[in-house]
């Protein structure tokens, strides 16, 4: 018997006025899975994770999160069920300390877990340990994005949403972050993975999903789809 996803969207779809902006969307992650969502720009991925955290309408379908249908919830309830998104570009809050974006990110936590959270932030980010009373806005690009993460971390998300991770990173720490998905999927966290970065995104995958034009295209185990002739024509430039 398999276990019940953790996320299930179904029929999803999404428009902005009268632009349809996703099509029936199905897609289903289980616990503790990388799953990515590879596509070209403008297909509808950012659209897709907006509509998962509640911060865009859906129009049609529905969307359960452990067990629950959530599609007409609000977005800060759905990051208090385990829901947690950190957004394309990053956006840190630059005249805060590192440390206080972290403080943020705590919000839904008790306060005796804080210290304790922090200290496996640092763990895994070493890099924010180190800058932790300057300005977040004084990080690098690669920094900031390490930042974005560990702020959403800090809510112990059942899910995490990740929108373009590598997007404007040298290569060096495009491997760096990818390392650290990883990581994280290592420890049990459930990830949703948007990239443009498709080679990156599905070679880590356990399962991917193809966005063309808002509708979902292909799905398979990440290798699988990395091995595709018609992925690798479209997206790998192969
Ligand atoms: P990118 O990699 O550029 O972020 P994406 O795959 O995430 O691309 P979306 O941003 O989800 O794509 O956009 C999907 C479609 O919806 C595109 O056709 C886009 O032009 C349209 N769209 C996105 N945001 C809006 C908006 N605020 N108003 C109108 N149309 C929008």
């Amino acid at each position: 018997t398999t276990k019940q996803p953790i996320l299930q969207v179904s029929g999803l779809d999404s428009h902005y006025g009268p632009i349809k902006a996703l099509h029936g969307i199905d897609i289903q992650i289980g616990e503790g899975q990388l799953v990515a969502l590879v596509g070209a720009n403008g297909a509808g991925k950012t659209t897709l994770l907006r509509a998962i955290s509640g911060v865009q309408p859906s129009s049609a379908g529905s969307i359960r999160f452990a067990g629950q249908e959530i599609g007409s919830m609000s977005a800060d309830k759905r990051v208090r069920a385990g829901i947690c998104q950190v957004p394309e570009g990053r956006q840190v809050f630059g005249p805060m300390t590192v440390e206080d974006n972290l403080r943020l990110g705590a919000y839904t936590r008790p306060k005796q877990d804080f210290a304790g959270d922090l200290e496996r932030m640092y763990a895994l980010f070493p890099v924010l340990k180190e800058k932790r009373h300057l300005l977040a806005g004084m990080l690098s690009g690669g920094q900031q994005q390490m930042l974005a993460m560990a702020r959403a971390l800090m809510g112990r998300p059942k899910l995490l949403l990740l929108d373009e991770p590598s997007m404007g990173l040298a290569p060096l720490l495009i491997r760096e972050i990818f390392r650290i998905v990883e990581e994280l999927r290592s420890q049990g966290i459930t990830i949703f993975l948007v990239e443009q970065n498709a080679h990156a995104a599905l070679a880590i995958a356990d399962v991917g999903y193809v966005i063309e034009t808002g509708s979902i295209t292909l799905t398979g185990p990440g290798p699988e789809l990395l091995a595709n002739e018609q992925v690798q024509s479209a997206y790998l430039g192969m």
